[in-house]
């Protein structure tokens, strides 16, 4: 175990400032552009994997870093730089660390360099879990799978919707159910490889924020994936259905998928904090230099007092986060929902802060000639996704409880 730490020590601070020169020198000029066609920045990822910051060497590398802090190190440095393409660069990780979680090395080894591609020919990777009437209650999915045991074929069917690089992804893992009876139970995850038939994107989302990330329905009509493509492999599945129908509630199974939600948390509140600190930046810098009444309008407590509650706010988030993404790395039971807490708070706080940074901004704050309302209208979706702020608490409330709280 790794004594917790604030110092990310030399190779970590070597990682962050490569990514904050790519996040200075090729995403900050490119963000408004690809904001306004809100369309996935290709040139963008495929720089990015020319210089390896796009790969899966890469984010394994920060993964498995032993202190935890690499993965928010390198979320906070990617999305200071722009959110919309930040997550068309790092959503295809979203899949990636499904196939991670739920598959075998095998498993692991096939799909995961698929996902990435090759700097020529870069792809991307979609996870698709919610539907229409299953969002915060993944329970209710109904996309269906059906085992075909004469061709060892997987069927699959069923619409999903808001996914990230949905339809657009070489591979697209999808969950389904397998046993609708057993609820949450029942469920699998399926990897669909490039080019199947019956996988086709449905209606692509206009969106509030991160408009450069392409959020799409999946509909898939009948696809059918050779049985490896089930995560984890059927022997496993068929025990683990045996036991849920015996009644057997271990809980061992939702407690290892509530722990994975509490390790891939904070990496989501890190990229909030990557926004936040962005707009307080710029407001910092503006508040200095503007003039009102003859004097700079930091020169007023109302405003200076503003600036230092969203730095305070920004380095509570971060350390928040960092604590949880230690906890992970070393394996610490989430007694209280601390990965819940570190991205409640991150989403909440970067909300808060661009909110700030455009009132100081005055009216400049408010055009597209300044970042900060691209970075507020990008902030929103951090109480919505990875779990929206309500079932964050709800997730904390449990946790420090022991009670069912509905
Ligand atoms: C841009 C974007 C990208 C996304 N990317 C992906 C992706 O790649 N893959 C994927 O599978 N999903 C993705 N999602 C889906 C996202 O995770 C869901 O939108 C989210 O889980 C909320 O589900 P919902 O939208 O159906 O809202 P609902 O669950 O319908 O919630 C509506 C409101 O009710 C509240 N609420 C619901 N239940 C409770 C409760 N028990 N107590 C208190 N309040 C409650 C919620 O907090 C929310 O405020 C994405 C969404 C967006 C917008």
């Amino acid at each position: 175990m790794s004594t917790f730490s604030l110092d990310p020590g030399a190779d970590q601070l070597a990682v962050r400032d490569w990514l904050h020169g790519f996040a200075a020198d090729v995403m900050r000029p490119a963000a408004a552009e690809w904001d306004e066609r809100e369309e996935t920045p290709w040139p963008v990822i495929q720089e990015a994997a020319k210089l390896g910051i796009y790969s899966l060497d890469f984010y394994a590398q920060q993964y498995f870093d032993p202190s935890g802090v690499g993965i928010p190190i390198a979320m906070e440095e990617l999305f200071w730089g722009d959110a919309g393409i930040g997550l068309s660069i790092v959503g295809t990780t979203l899949a990636a660390v499904a196939v991670l979680a739920n598959g075998t090395d095998e498993q692991i080894g096939t799909w995961a360099p698929q996902m990435f591609g090759t700097p020529d020919d870069v792809k991307v990777a979609a996870f698709c879990s919610s539907e229409p009437d299953a969002g915060s209650d993944v329970s209710a999915l109904r996309t269906r799978a059906v085992y075909d045991e004469a061709k060892d074929e997987w069927v699959l069917n069923g619409t999903k919707t808001w996914a990230t690089n949905g339809g657009i992804a070489a591979v697209h893992v999808v969950v389904a159910t397998v046993d609708p009876a057993l609820g949450a139970r029942g469920h699998a995850s399926f990897v669909v490889p490039p080019g199947t038939p019956g996988l086709s994107q449905g209606q692509k989302f206009k969106k509030h924020g991160i408009r450069a990330s392409h959020t799409a329905e999946v509909v898939l009509d009948s696809v059918r994936v050779p049985g490896h493509c089930l995560l984890g492999g059927k022997e496993k599945l068929d025990e683990r259905l045996a036991r849920a129908r015996e009644g057997v509630r271990s809980g061992g199974g939702r407690n290892a998928a509530m722990a994975t939600f509490e390790a891939s948390r904070p990496a989501v509140g890190a990229q909030a904090i990557g926004i936040a600190r962005a707009a307080y930046e710029v407001a910092l810098d503006y508040a200095r230099t503007r003039v009102q009444f003859g004097r700079p309008i930091i020169d007023n407590q109302g405003v200076a007092f503003q600036l230092a509650d969203m730095k305070t706010r920004i380095d509570a988030a971060r350390l928040l986060v960092w604590r949880a993404s230690w906890m992970a790395a070393n394996n610490q039971p989430f007694t209280s929902a601390e990965g819940s807490m570190s991205k409640l708070y991150a989403g909440e706080t970067a909300k808060w802060v661009t909110a700030q940074a455009m009132q100081i901004l005055g009216g400049n704050g408010f055009t597209r000639e300044y970042p900060v309302e691209r970075m507020h209208r990008d902030s929103a979706i951090y109480s919505i996704f990875e779990g929206t702020s309500e079932i964050q608490r709800l997730v904390i409330a449990r946790a420090i409880s022991g009670m069912p709280i509905r």
